[in-house]
C-alpha cells in the first residue's frame, strides 16, 4: 500500500512537470500565516490512520467502532481524506496519546495504522509502512530472559522501543515482551535462532493484538504488485506446511509489574490489556468474522486510564509515547546468532 502511493505521487509530479505553465500559474501562492493557528492547534491533537484493507471503510462505521474500542474522554472526530485514511481529531493530547501507547489498533480484523499528525506532508508523501507491537519472545533460556538480549533479539526484528523487564533489567516469565517498530511490507518475523555458550537454540515469536495477515506470504500489507508469494514459497522440505497462522498471535499477555509502577512510580497513566479480552481476536488472522470488536468487547480492553487527569500524567503519557516516536534503539552485549 505503501509503496503504491509513493508510486502515485511520482506519478503525479511527472505529469505536472510535463505540463507547459501559463505566467498566471507559475506564481507562487503565498500561504499567510493568518487563520493557520487553529488547525496547527487542531492538528497536534490529530493522528493519520489508515486501515490496511482492500474492502471500502466508511467512516461512520469506523468512528462508532473505534469510540467503543478506544475508551477516550471523548469520542474522536474522523474526516477521511483517502480511501481507508482519516485524520482522526482528539479532544485532548491525553486522548491522543493513549491511543498511540495503545498500538497496534485494528478494525475489522485489518491493521489500523496510525501516524503522526504531520501538517507539512501532503497524504502522498506519507508512509504508513510500520506498525508498533509487543514482541514476545518464547522458549528463551532463563539466562536470556534480559533487557540485554531482548534489545538483542528485538533489534534483529525492528526498531525496539521497549523491552519488559523488571528495574534490574531481568525478564523471567513465560517469556520476554520487546515493543518494537515492524515493517509491514515483508514477512513478518516467526523466530530466530540465538548462540548460548555455543549450542544453537530457537527462540519463537508471537505478537501481542496481532490483525489479519496474508497466510501466503506473511506480509501485512501487499504492495502493487498484489501477493508476490509462489507455489515454491510456500512448500518447504518434506511438505507443503502453511509457512504463516493464527499460531503466531499471542494467546495472552500483561504487563509486567503493573502494580509497582502505578504504585511506586505514581504513573497512573501506564494501563494494562484485559488477558481475557484476547479470546475477541481469534478472527483476526485469515479470518473474516472481524467485527466482534464493535460489540463493545474489543481485544483493547481494560484500561486504568481516568478521563480526570491532570497535566502531570498527560506529560507522562507524551513522554512515553514521543520516545516510541524518536528514540533509536540502543544496542549493547555480546554476540548474538543469526
Ligand atoms: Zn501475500
Amino acid at each position: 500500500m505503501a509503496s503504491r502511493k509513493r508510486g502515485g505521487a511520482e506519478v503525479l509530479m511527472a505529469q505536472w512537470r510535463k505540463l507547459k505553465l501559463s505566467e498566471e500559474e507559475e506564481e507562487v501562492v503565498e500561504i499567510m500565516q493568518t487563520g493557520k493557528k487553529e488547525i496547527d492547534r487542531k492538528g497536534e491533537k490529530s493522528l493519520i490512520g489508515r486501515v490496511c484493507s482492500d474492502r471500502p471503510v466508511s467512516k461512520t462505521l469506523i468512528s462508532n467502532t473505534m469510540a467503543k474500542i478506544w475508551r477516550i474522554s471523548r469520542r474522536a472526530v474522523f474526516q477521511e481524506v483517502e480511501r481507508n485514511t482519516f485524520v482522526i481529531s482528539f479532544e485532548t493530547h491525553a486522548d491522543m496519546y493513549k491511543v498511540l501507547e495503545g498500538k497496534p489498533w485494528s478494525f475489522d480484523s485489518s491493521l489500523f495504522v496510525l501516524i503522526p499528525y504531520e501538517g507539512k506532508l501532503c497524504l502522498r508523501e506519507m508512509v504508513f509502512d510500520k506498525e508498533t507491537f509487543w514482541l514476545q519472545i518464547h522458549n528463551m533460556p532463563l539466562g536470556c530472559m534480559s533487557m540485554e538480549w531482548g534489545n538483542q533479539i528485538g533489534s534483529s526484528v525492528g526498531r525496539v522501543l521497549e523491552v519488559d523487564v523488571e528495574e534490574d533489567g531481568t525478564g523471567w516469565g513465560r517469556y520476554l515482551r520487546v515493543k518494537l517498530q515492524l515493517a509491514l511490507m515483508k514477512a513478518i518475523p516467526r523466530g530466530r535462532f540465538i548462540n548460548v555458550e555455543q549450542t544453537k537454540h530457537w527462540v519463537y515469536f508471537r505478537y501481542e493484538n496481532l490483525p489479519r495477515i496474508c497466510l501466503k506470504c506473511g506480509w501485512f500489507v501487499h504492495g502493487e504488485m498484489g501477493c508476490m508469494a509462489t507455489h515454491a514459497d510456500q512448500a518447504v522440505e518434506g511438505g507443503s506446511e502453511p509457512q504463516f497462522g493464527s499460531w503466531l498471535r499471542a494467546e495472552s499477555f500483561s504487563k509486567r509489574n503493573l502494580f509497582s509502577y502505578r504504585n511506586n512510580k505514581g504513573r497512573e497513566d501506564l494501563y494494562t490489556r484485559d488477558t481475557s479480552g484476547q479470546a475477541e481476536v481469534e478472527g483476526g488472522v485469515g479470518n473474516e468474522e472481524g467485527d466482534r470488536q464493535a460489540n463493545g468487547s474489543n481485544m483493547h480492553s481494560s484500561s486504568t486510564f481516568s478521563n480526570t487527569q491532570g497535566p502531570v500524567t498527560v506529560e507522562a503519557r507524551r513522554r512515553t509515547v514521543e520516545k516510541e516516536l524518536v528514540r533509536t534503539s540502543e544496542m549493547s552485549g555480546e554476540g548474538m546468532a543469526t
